[in-house]
């Protein structure tokens, strides 16, 4: 697990931000989630609506909208910069490379060649048919993600090196499961380790979700409860052994039950268009991003697009309406699976694996809304429930929790009724301590 020193020895106080993987906003209820329900009361309780696409770490951590951030997704089309150039070079062998378990080695060679070649942080492939590869990079993950300027505008970590305030992270891609950062998070809180915001992120609601569906008796029963208990733990211990402290959990997206499947690609399949030739596609499981390599490509797979069941085509207007960002790199296409329908096979699962629940949809109808709730011993937030808010909120609320200043990059609007203390100026000026008035009525 990483570990990132920046000793702070004299905190008191503690904010803790816990992000619940695909947490819904109805899971904050007496009967699935009995103590976060109750700790809601005493604070904000309310819901996030993510924007669309897959790089909700930047949103929350840079208070950005994917086309303002330029993060999206987890891959981009980058031909020219692609560290899977050299899978062309696999030829025939690269059929080997097929979404199934059994055939998993195959992408950890590719991923573990492509690093020992190229030194980048992260290269797995996921499961992009071997012959789109060399198209493709990686975006959101090129470094990790509180490495200094890693998301292109402040983030919440690069403030905190600024200001001198020590974090915690505990989050994708470089935690540990579940229990890990629990029992890390959790020695550290009771150490009074000196850090000033703890980042944890625990996934079962999302891996559980993914694999059981949101409303699966696995999920209410028995993940909800898990995570519930945790939670309480991680109370217990602030508000024992703190002066002041913050738990900020949000769900970063919901999750739908899935209802249908769609393969995108053998519906390309039945027209002229040769893939890797004419065009390449990303599937992701809620949305399909075409580019066109020949006009033969392009006219071909337009005139097919609207067929395609369950699913519609988003013309640019749209995109830029939804903060998608409408640089061809995203897309010279893009086709959105309706609410409840999965494309499948997507380039992030195997084929034989068992797929229940999906988000990403554009349509939030069954997918809802992430939760959003925040207790704190001072009264920054008058308990309340409110409506809903965007995920790029989250930023502005974290930046007034520690009291750090909100860069104008950022574009959201922070949940805090009042600040805990004024945000620190570069350089503090020197008074002399003014002299205590005595106030006398009478
Ligand atoms: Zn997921």
């Amino acid at each position: 697990m990483t570990t990132i020193e920046n000793a702070n020895p004299s905190a008191d106080h503690a904010t803790v931000f816990v992000i619940l993987d695909a947490g819904r906003s109805d899971y904050v209820r007496e009967d699935a989630m009995p103590f976060l329900h109750g700790l809601s009361r005493t604070g904000y309780r309310g819901s996030f609506e993510s924007p669309p696409g897959f790089a909700q770490r930047t949103t929350m951590f840079s208070g950005r909208y994917p086309d303002t951030s330029g993060n999206f997704s987890q891959f981009v089309f980058a031909p020219e910069r692609s560290p899977f150039d050299w899978v062309e070079s696999l030829g025939p062998l690269g059929k080997l490379v097929r979404p199934r378990k059994v055939l998993a080695p195959t992408r950890w060679a590719i991923d573990w060649i492509t690093a020992k070649k190229t030194g980048h942080f992260q290269t797995d492939p996921a499961w992009i048919p071997p012959e789109f590869m060399p198209y493709f990079a990686m975006c959101e993950d090129t470094q990790p993600v509180f490495e200094d300027g890693a998301l292109g505008a402040p983030s919440i970590f690069d403030l905190c090196r600024e200001h001198g305030l020590a974090f915690r992270y505990l989050a994708h891609p470089v935690s540990g499961d579940d229990e890990e950062v629990f029992d890390t998070l959790v020695r550290e809180l009771r150490q009074h380790a000196p850090y000033d915001l703890y980042l944890a992120q625990f996934s079962i609601t999302d891996e559980g979700g993914h694999e059981h569906g949101p409303f699966s008796d696995a999920m209410q029963q028995r993940f909800l409860r898990d995570v519930d208990a945790k939670l309480a733990t991680i109370h217990a211990l602030l508000s024992t052994r703190y002066d002041s402290w913050d738990l900020f959990v949000v769900g970063d997206h919901g999750m739908a039950p899935v209802e249908q499947r769609v393969d995108v690609l053998s519906a390309l399949a039945e027209t002229e268009a040769e893939p890797a030739e004419d065009y390449v596609v990303f599937v992701n499981s809620t949305l399909a991003v075409l580019w066109y390599l020949t006009p033969k490509g392009r006219k071909a797979i337009r005139a097919k697009l609207p067929e395609i069941e369950g699913a519609r085509v988003l013309d640019e207007d749209e995109r830029r309406d939804r903060r998608i960002p409408t640089e061809e790199r995203w897309g010279q296409d893009m086709l959105a699976a309706e609410s409840g329908v999965l494309f499948w096979p997507d380039y992030f699962h195997v084929r034989d694996s068992t797929v229940r629940g999906m988000h990403g949809y554009l349509d939030k109808s069954d997918e809802g809304l992430g939760m959003a709730v925040l207790a704190s011993s001072d009264p920054v937030v008058e308990p309340r429930e409110a409506d809903p808010r965007s995920l790029v909120d989250v930023f502005a609320t974290l930046c007034g929790l520690l009291g750090l200043p909100v860069p104008d990059t950022q574009e959201g609007t922070s949940l805090l009724d009042r600040a805990r203390r004024e945000p620190p100026v570069a350089e503090p000026e020197q008074e002399p301590p003014e002299p205590e008035q005595v106030v006398s009525d009478g």
